[in-house]
C-alpha cells in the first residue's frame, strides 16, 4: 500500500501506480460506487487535472453541496442588498459579490450607487469599519467552519461598534447527511473536505458514518491527495468497514482546533436553514448568539423587508441537483449559453469552487 509519507503531490508516476490500485480495488469490490465529495477545492483539482480519466468507468466521484458560495441563500444575498441599499456599507468575500439574489446581487447594488466592498478576510471588514467610523459596516459573512472560525474570532476581539456581521456561514456535516438520505442520490462513501476538517477534526464525522453506515475520508487538496483519499475510500469499502479515516494528517488531526471550535460555539448557535436549491438542512445554520447581539445585522436593522422567493432567477438552474449529486453541469440547458461567468444566472457558475463555473474552465481533459 502506498503510504502518504512518499507521495509528491503532483507525480505523474504515483498517479499512475494509484489509479493502478484503485483499478485492482474496483475489479475486487465489482459493482459500482458513487464517492461524494464535499468540497469546491476538491472539485477543482479533479477537473483541473483530469483525474476522472484515471478511474474506471465503475467508479464515479461526484460534487456535493461543497461550495459555500453556491449553498448561500437567494433571500441572504437579498438581505445583503437591501442592508446595502438603505445606505449601509457591506463588505463581502470576491465570489459573493457577483451571486444573483432575487432581482439583483451586490455587484448590481453597487453600480446602483450603493456602498458594497470586497474584502479577503474578516479582520479586513473589521478594518474598514474602524476607518469609516461614521458607517455603519456589515460583513455580509459566508463560508463554512474554515471562515465561521475567523468571523467567530472577529466577533470575540472587541470590534468597533459600527461593525456588524450578517450570518449565512454554515456547517458542513447535516448537508452530508440529508444528502446522504435523500432517495435521489446514491452515495457509497464521503470523500470530506480537508480545510474544514483543519478546524472541525475528523473525529466528528463518525456520527455521520454510523448513523448512515458509509465511510468518510478526509482528503487533501493535491492531484495525489484526491487519488490517495479515494484509494483510502475504496479499502474501507473492500472490507466493509463503516469508519472514518484520515488522509491528510498533514493538516487534520482527530481533535482539530480546538480554540476555533470553542470560539465557534461560544459565538454561533446552530439553527435550521435553507442551503440554496437543496434543502431546509436542521443543524446546519450558524447563528449569532444574542450574546453578541449588538454586533449582529439581523438583531439590529430591519432584513426581514425581502422577498422569500427562492425562485424567480432560477427556475431553469439545477445548481442543487448538482450539489446534491444528481445532475452535471452538462444537464442544465442554460450551461455556457445563457448562463457563463460573465453573466451567472445561478451561482455554481460564480465561485471558482462552483461547478459549474470549474466545468466550464477545464472541462474533463487531463493535465497532470
Ligand atoms: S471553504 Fe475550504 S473546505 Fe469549504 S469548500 Fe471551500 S475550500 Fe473546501
Ligand atoms: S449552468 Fe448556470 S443556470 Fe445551469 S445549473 Fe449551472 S449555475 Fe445554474
Amino acid at each position: 500500500m502506498t503510504s502518504l509519507g512518499d507521495l509528491k503531490y503532483r507525480d505523474t508516476q504515483k498517479a499512475e501506480e494509484l489509479a493502478d490500485t484503485i483499478d485492482e480495488q474496483m475489479d475486487s469490490i465489482d459493482r459500482d460506487i458513487e464517492v461524494m465529495h464535499v468540497c469546491g477545492s476538491h472539485e477543482q483539482v479533479i477537473a483541473k487535472f483530469g483525474l476522472r480519466e484515471l478511474l474506471p468507468s465503475s467508479l464515479s466521484v461526484t460534487m456535493g453541496p461543497g461550495c459555500p458560495v453556491c449553498v448561500t441563500n437567494m433571500p441572504e444575498v437579498d438581505e445583503a442588498v437591501a442592508l446595502a441599499e438603505s445606505g449601509k456599507l457591506v463588505a463581502t468575500y470576491g465570489d459573493m459579490f457577483r451571486v444573483p439574489g432575487s432581482s439583483k446581487s451586490l455587484a448590481d447594488a453597487k453600480a446602483n450607487g450603493a456602498s458594497v466592498e470586497v474584502v479577503y478576510s474578516a479582520s479586513d471588514a473589521v478594518t474598514l469599519a474602524e476607518e469609516n467610523p461614521d458607517q455603519d459596516v456589515i460583513f455580509f459573512a459566508t463560508g463554512f467552519e474554515t471562515t465561521a472560525a475567523s468571523t467567530a474570532a472577529v466577533l470575540q476581539s472587541n470590534p468597533p461598534d459600527n461593525f456588524y456581521v450578517l450570518s449565512a456561514h454554515k456547517y458542513v456535516p447535516p448537508a452530508m447527511e440529508v444528502v446522504a438520505e435523500m432517495p435521489s442520490t446514491d452515495v457509497d462513501a464521503f470523500l470530506a473536505a480537508g480545510h474544514a476538517a483543519t478546524i472541525t477534526g475528523y473525529e466528528l464525522f463518525g456520527s455521520v458514518a454510523k448513523r448512515h453506515d458509509i465511510p468518510v475520508v478526509v482528503g487533501g487538496f493535491e492531484p495525489i491527495d484526491v487519488l490517495y483519499g479515494v484509494q483510502e475510500i475504496l479499502e474501507l469499502v473492500e472490507c466493509d468497514q463503516v469508519a472514518v479515516k484520515n488522509a491528510y494528517p498533514r493538516c487534520v488531526s482527530k481533535e482539530g482546533n480546538k480554540a476555533a471550535m470553542q470560539a465557534i460555539e461560544q459565538v454561533f448557535e446552530r439553527t435550521s436553514g435553507e442551503w440554496r436549491g437543496i434543502a431546509n438542512i436542521p443543524d446546519a445554520n450558524f447563528t449569532i448568539r444574542d450574546e453578541y447581539h449588538q454586533h449582529s445585522a439581523r438583531q439590529q436593522f430591519e432584513t426581514e423587508s425581502v422577498s422569500d422567493n427562492t425562485d424567480m432567477l432560477t427556475d431553469q438552474c439545477i445548481c442543487g441537483d448538482i450539489m446534491a449529486g444528481i445532475s452535471s453541469p452538462d444537464d442544465c440547458d442554460l450551461f455556457g449559453e445563457e448562463c457563463t461567468p460573465d453573466n451567472p444566472v445561478g451561482a455554481c457558475m460564480v465561485s471558482d469552487e462552483g461547478a459549474c463555473k470549474i466545468k466550464l474552465e477545464y472541462g474533463g481533459l487531463p493535465e497532470l
